[in-house]
């Protein structure tokens, strides 16, 4: 019979018995303690949550069936020597590991491990420690606990904030540790996350633990640190300044994969700026889009244009400040009358381009004058300041986000349509007109045959775009479910066709895209499945992240 949890799952891993689970369940409680073990047993613990509560079962954003991608167990190391220990255990019956920071990943799959079954291992609950915050160098180094939001109030607890700032994305509640290794993006001039790194440190599938980059140089020895444990030695001390070290440069197979779980990482951190002005320009019609695009790529490339900036849909704005029901009585896709209007109604353009200026006031002034002059080229282009903006405003909020202070409005426009939930689709796009126009057509295109309204925004990098289709749907309604995974599916191929591939993407995916990734016999997908076997020989770390599967896993778990 079952203890009091239950430790009969609702899913189990392939070719996992049930005895064989409760074995190793029953030692990993030995290990970490019962409080941090959770076995989901019943369908009670299976509740979508919110952002602030989020689950760590499946995803709360479920575009298949609720309990598609389902953990068998919880697990919560105490420490690196746990993950270890836990590795080790896991081996031995190739048990699936599924290693999350903070697990809200929103609209990527939330923690929800790609084989139902998977032990999902929260770094984060315990693993939660700002390990330094270096000034001089402006870096700092964290577990995979700390959230952008932690690392901001620790710099203004401690008065830092006058030194440095960080780079947020749209919302506060993420790892930064997660967030980078995934490949993120925030917006100050340190937006890409993964380029800002410096040093990982990473539990391998063998249980050994490695340091990459300078970190693999050992500090000096000395009395104190002699008898430490490696996980608690201190770092070399250009680790978190010089990320690529000597010989093959690693981090890259710990990011978007499975090789590893990284358990501590050196981030770049901005050094204020001495001055900050976050601007809005809108732009009053839908093809705007293609002349503004060619407008920013040159301002870009020459810095002109200091961080990550962003074109947004007026119905990403529109969704912020309010719901579709709030805007109009209509389901179906809104007209271009309809936007029309609802720009006018909140004073914004079709698009809208928000951007920030940083550095003392004569800098500022004169990049300001370059921006405006460029963009004035458009007509009916009109310039905002925030104070020029009503007080509810999204200059407002991207005004934080800008300058590094997190947020959660952008969780607003999930709420666009009743039980609102979400799946980015993002392909990348060449900062070039006509392309982010061709995109953005096929996409809205698509959006509309599967009844959705087009919600977008183009994120700009320093050559190229995130173009980020946020499509939002009733996760109560199965019908349009279907709909979306359709949706979803087809701008794949679609763009796939026109050269244009996903950045990133949500686990029912995670193949399709691969696969699409297939340039010369799929040579780089088959590379990937030979690092893979070599290193997992089990398969126990994330079996089928980003469409990587060990050879324990047959053809037939593609999706
Ligand atoms: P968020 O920061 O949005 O909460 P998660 O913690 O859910 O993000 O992480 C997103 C994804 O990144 C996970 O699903 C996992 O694939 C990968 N990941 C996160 N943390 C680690 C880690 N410590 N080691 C290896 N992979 C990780």
């Amino acid at each position: 019979t079952d203890k009091p949890q239950g430790m009969r799952p609702l899913a189990l891993p392939p070719k996992i018995s049930l005895v064989d689970f409760k074995e190793f369940v029953q030692e990993i409680i030995d290990l970490v303690g019962i409080v941090n073990v959770e076995v989901i047993s019943s369908k009670d613990q299976i509740e979508d949550g919110s952002y602030m509560n989020p689950t760590y079962t499946h995803d709360p954003h479920h575009v298949m069936e609720q309990d598609y991608f389902l953990a068998s167990a919880i697990v919560a190391p105490r420490n690196v020597s746990d993950v270890q220990a836990i590795v080790r255990l896991a081996s031995k019956i190739s048990f699936p590991l599924w290693p999350i920071s903070i697990g809200r990943n929103s609209g990527y799959g939330g923690a929800a491990p790609r084989v139902s079954g998977s032990l999902v291992l929260n770094m984060g609950k315990n693993l939660n420690r700002i390990l330094e915050v270096n000034v001089e160098g402006a870096y700092c180094l964290v577990e995979p606990g700390v959230t952008f939001h932690d690392l901001h109030d620790y710099l203004v607890a401690n008065n830092l904030r006058d030194k440095l700032w960080i780079d947020v994305p749209d919302l506060g509640g993420g790892s930064i540790l997660g967030n980078a290794t995934e490949r993120g993006v925030g917006y100050t001039p340190y937006g890409d996350h993964w380029m800002m790194h410096s040093g990982m440190e990473v539990v391998l599938p063998n249980g050994e633990l490695l340091r990459t980059g300078m970190g693999a140089l050992p500090a000096p020895r000395s009395p104190e640190t002699m008898g430490l444990k490696p996980e608690d030695q201190p770092w070399n001390k250009t680790a978190q300044l010089f990320p690529y070290g000597f010989g093959p440069y690693i981090d890259g197979l710990f990011s978007q994969s499975n090789m590893g779980i990284v358990t501590k990482l050196g981030m770049w951190l901005m050094p204020n700026p001495g001055g900050f002005q976050s601007y809005l320009i809108t732009l009053p019609r839908d093809d705007d889009l293609k002349q503004a695009v060619d407008i920013i790529r040159p301002l870009r490339l020459g810095m002109a244009l200091q961080n990550v900036p962003t074109i947004r849909h007026i119905l990403l704005d529109a969704a912020v400040l309010g719901d579709k029901k709030s805007y109009t009585s209509k389901t179906e896709p809104l007209s271009d009358e309809e936007l029309d209007k609802i720009a006018k109604d909140l004073n914004l353009g079709r698009w809208n381009f928000y951007g920030a200026l940083y550095g003392p006031e004569p800098i500022r002034k004169a990049l300001w004058e370059t921006v405006k002059e460029a963009f004035s080229a458009i007509p009916g282009a009109k310039f905002y300041f925030p104070e020029n903006t009503a007080k509810n405003s999204v200059l407002r909020v991207r005004d934080k986000t800008m300058s590094g202070i997190p947020t959660y409005d952008e969780l607003k426009w999930i709420d666009w349509v009743p039980n609102g939930a979400h799946l980015f689709f993002s392909p990348i796009a060449r900062v070039h007109g006509e392309d982010a126009m061709a995109q953005y057509q096929i996409t809205k295109k698509r959006c509309h045959e599967a009844g959705l309204d087009f919600i977008g925004t183009f994120t700009v990098g320093m050559r190229e775009m995130h173009h980020i289709v946020c499509i939002v749907f009733n996760k109560k309604d199965s019908v349009q479910k279907k709909k979306v995974q359709w949706l979803i599916r087809t701008l794949i191929d679609d763009c796939a066709a026109n050269g244009w591939g996903e950045y990133r993407t949500h686990l029912a995916v995670m193949d399709q895209i691969m696969g699409t990734y297939n340039w010369n016999n799929s040579s780089f997908l088959k590379f990937n499945e030979v690092l893979k076997n070599a290193v997992d020989p089990k398969g126990i770390i994330s079996p089928g992240k980003s469409g990587v599967w060990p050879s324990r896993y047959s053809q037939t778990w593609k999706l």
